[in-house]
Parts: C-alpha cells; sequence; structure tokens
C-alpha cells in the first residue's frame, strides 16, 4: 500500500526521510503527475536539492519535483556496481588478432553518480570485462589512446590516430576496431579515409547511442559486429559499423566517406549518404552489399599521410547570409573553405563581393550541397555560374563534412592552388562517385524489414 499523504513539501532529503526511502531503493512514486517506478540515484553535485532522480525501467533518469510527491513505497534495494573490471584478455589460437584503439564516446562510457554526466570512464579492457563474448571473435589487444566526448576529436587526434594504425599494421595485426563517440565519427572517419591509403585490412569505427549502463545499450552489439568485421572481413577500408535497422537484427558497414550521422537519439542513426552501404554485419557473418571495395591483403602496408591545415572552414550558408562571415574568415588567414550551398550549390548575391576578396587573397572555396544527396551542378543557374567565374570550385558528390576534411588534409601537404584542386577532385576513398545508384536512399539503409524483403523482390 502507497503511503497516501496529502503531499510533501521540503527538501529531497527530507522527502526521502520522511517516507523512508534509500538512495539505490527500488522504488514506487506516487506524485501528483502520476506514479513512477524505479531506482532512487545519488543526488549529483550538479543537481538542486527540490528533486529525486531516479532510473526508470526504461534506463531513462528522469526527476521529479519533490512538491509533488505524494508517497513513496520501496520494493527492492540492490547497491549498484558500476565499475567493470578490467579482465586480461585470453589468447586463442586460430583467431585473427585485432587492436582495439580507444578515443571515448559513448561506447567507452558509464553514467558518474557524482555528477549525473555519462562520462568516458571504461578502458578498453573493462570494455571487454563487459563483452567477454569478444574472445570467441578475435585476440584482441586494447589501447586507450583519449578519452574525449567526440565533439573533442581534431586534427590533433586523427593524426595520432593514423600514426597508431600505421604502427600496428606494420606490426601485422589483422584488423583495427576504433572506438569512438557517434557524434563526430564521420569526421574522424573521413579524415583516416585520406591518411590511410592502400589499407591491406579493415579499419572499423564503432561507437554507442546509448551507454552501457540502459538496458538498450547498442553497445556490446556492435562491438562485436565492429570485432568480427575487423577479424574476419575481406573488406580493407575504413568503416563506420553501427546498428542497420532500429532493432538489432543487424549492423550495417557504412564507407569512411560517405556516412553521415542522421539521427540524434536513434541507435540506427548512421546512415550511408549517396551510395548503398558496403556490407551488413551479424555476430559470425559478412554479408557484402557492394562489389568494387579494397580487398584485403597480406604485406603489412599502408600509406600513411597524416596532414592537417588547421585553418580550414566550414561555411553552411543561410538565406541573407552576410559577406562579412566570409570576410571575417579571409581576414584572420583561412586558406581553405568549404560551403555547403543550397540546392545544386549556391549562395545570395550580396556574398559575392567577400567572395571575390576571399578569392583575390588566395582562400581556395570549394562548394557542397546542403541536400547532402545529389551532386553540385553549377553550370545550371546563373547564380552557379556566376560563382564557379569568381573562383569557387564544385565539390563533386563530396559531402560537406567530407570536403572540409579533405581540404583541411589537402592544404596540409601544398599550398598550391592546383594541386590541392587535384587532390580534392580526385577520388581517393570513395569520395566522390561517378553516381548515385536509384536504391541507396530507400533501401539497403536499415530500413522497415518487409519493405526491404518487398524491395529485394520486385526490383531485381
Ligand atoms: N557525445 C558523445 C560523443 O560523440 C555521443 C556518443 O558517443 O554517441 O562522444
Amino acid at each position: 500500500m502507497l503511503d497516501l499523504f496529502k503531499g510533501y513539501k521540503g527538501r529531497a532529503l527530507e522527502v526521502l526521510k520522511h517516507f523512508q526511502a534509500r538512495v539505490w531503493g527500488d522504488t514506487t512514486v506516487q506524485t501528483t503527475r502520476g506514479d513512477f517506478q524505479g531506482i532512487i540515484l545519488p543526488r549529483s553535485e550538479n543537481d538542486d536539492d527540490r528533486h529525486i532522480v531516479i532510473k526508470l525501467v526504461t534506463g531513462y533518469n528522469v526527476g521529479i519535483d519533490v512538491d509533488t510527491v505524494l508517497g513513496m513505497r520501496e520494493t527492492g534495494y540492490k547497491e549498484a556496481h558500476y565499475k567493470i573490471p578490467e579482465k586480461e584478455f585470453p589468447f586463442t589460437p586460430g583467431l585473427p588478432k585485432v587492436k582495439l584503439l580507444g578515443t571515448g564516446g559513448t561506447i567507452a562510457s558509464r553514467l558518474d553518480y557524482r555528477t549525473g554526466a555519462v562520462i568516458p570512464a571504461f578502458s578498453p579492457g573493462e570494455l571487454y570485462g563487459a563483452v567477454p563474448e569478444l574472445a570467441e571473435i578475435c585476440n584482441l589487444e586494447t589501447e586507450k589512446l583519449f578519452a574525449v566526448f567526440s565533439e573533442n576529436m581534431g586534427p590533433e587526434q586523427y593524426k595520432k590516430l593514423a600514426v597508431s594504425i600505421g604502427k600496428e599494421i606494420h606490426k601485422g595485426i589483422e584488423g583495427i576496431v576504433i572506438g569512438h563517440g557517434t557524434d563526430t565519427m564521420h569526421h574522424t572517419a573521413a579524415a583516416l579515409s585520406f591518411m590511410l591509403q592502400d589499407l591491406p585490412v579493415p579499419v572499423v569505427m564503432v561507437g554507442s547511442q546509448r551507454s552501457s549502463d540502459r538496458p538498450s545499450s547498442d553497445a556490446a552489439l556492435n562491438l562485436m559486429h565492429a570485432a568480427f568485421t575487423a577479424g574476419h572481413s575481406d573488406i580493407a577500408e575504413v568503416m563506420v559499423c553501427m546498428f542497420g535497422p532500429t532493432s538489432d537484427e543487424y549492423g550495417l558497414l557504412h564507407r569512411g566517406t560517405r556516412v553521415r550521422k542522421m539521427h540524434s537519439s536513434y541507435r540506427s542513426t548512421f546512415r550511408t549518404i549517396g551510395d548503398v552501404p558496403i556490407a551488413r554485419v551479424t555476430r559470425d557473418s559478412v554479408l557484402p552489399i557492394k562489389t568494387d571495395y579494397n580487398k584485403r591483403r597480406r604485406d603489412n602496408k599502408v600509406k600513411v599521410l597524416p596532414f592537417f591545415e588547421e585553418r580550414v572552414a566550414l561555411v553552411y550558408y543561410y538565406p541573407n547570409m552576410h559577406p562579412d562571415i566570409i570576410d571575417s574568415l579571409a581576414e584572420n588567414g583561412y586558406k581553405g573553405i568549404v560551403i555547403a550551398g543550397t540546392g545544386l550549390g549556391h549562395v545570395n548575391k550580396p556574398v559575392y563581393p567577400a567572395i571575390q576578396r576571399a578569392v583575390a587573397k588566395g582562400v581556395q572555396i570549394f562548394m557542397t550541397v546542403q541536400t547532402l544527396w545529389g551532386f553540385v551542378h553549377m553550370f545550371v543557374y546563373d547564380t552557379g555560374r556566376d560563382l564557379m567565374s569568381m573562383g569557387i570550385v564544385p565539390g563533386e558528390n563530396l559531402l560537406p563534412e567530407v570536403a572540409y576534411i579533405k581540404l583541411g588534409w589537402a592544404l596540409g601537404q601544398t599550398a598550391d592552388p592546383d594541386q590541392v584542386r587535384e587532390l580534392m577532385l580526385t577520388p581517393i576513398a570513395g569520395d566522390i562517385t561517378a553516381g548515385e545508384p536509384y536504391n541507396g536512399y530507400l533501401i539497403f539503409q536499415g530500413g522497415i524489414p518487409e519493405m526491404e524483403e518487398f524491395i529485394r523482390t520486385y526490383h531485381k
């Protein structure tokens, strides 16, 4: 029976005391806004004392205003243990040798009950402790390179990562897995696609949308898929490996230069843009969708090109953008600008003089499209032709973020405009393609299974 009470006005601790409820207690909280069932979490340093935070069975945390509490009843109690022990990975003869390089992100995170935040705290060894199935897939070596959320990744980390992967490959590793935050995983995937050329083994980036303390976490399955791909597939490219459909049916392998995070919270957030994914992956199989991928070799050779010019910007055009945006970049010494333009690759007329001034200063400007799917076509409208005559170079179907990374990488090697232009417009890792497949946008992206089945049957 709930303690039917007419409501308690007070502070969180007093309310807990009053109803004899305890932190870590599995509790039913009756409020003026309905009942909540979950575990009472300790108050974080940053929380006020007017709320009680409970972790619902769904894994979400909710804050309950203490003034709305009518009653509380503890139904169970179990103190949380959220430190996972580091475990030495067992060696199994015959399984491929894979290296897991940790950079941080949710996949390497746990909930910090001190601050209430998700913090990068798992070392790769702890990851194995949490996902012992990895030992059936490969012989895994682990190394924590960074422990950052991916918004903190940048050129310095890209270069270090590329060099570390190069060293592992020279030593004879058979596959690489990179644990990474999902938010900017596609930037790092693009950077590695340009910095590591002629790869002999798979380089598989993996993350998770939901932290591993949540029942719906995708961390374990994504890791298993990524480890299987790294150890057993013959696709020697930089790839992103994440949920295909919203369910855990299979993962998708996306090419590092054609992938983008497209949903802020779905587990199936990554989509291949302008193409179809390279393959589907399950716990014990990789099922190719494409055939034109770089194949695995045994020579331990890779070209490592860890260059990046940081004075490069990506400008997302919006109606009524003022010319001073471009002027300020040029005045601040930026050497390259990628514009994500509207439609086929446009900006408004008032920006033209600023573009002319920037080009005159030697800034190299490339155009991409905000639509993401489709090519830049600057011959169709006057605007496009005008912009080209000012020196803006159409960036084919380079995705805006990929063009930004590629321009930083190109300018990191040469300041010569012709060479930069040539590097930018030469396809290096599927970053520019001849065309888009008709079925890429609609299927092969982990859509509704019935729909995929229907299309597979009728579109041969
Ligand atoms: N903010 C996190 C990151 O990108 C989110 C994640 O890991 O998915 O690092």
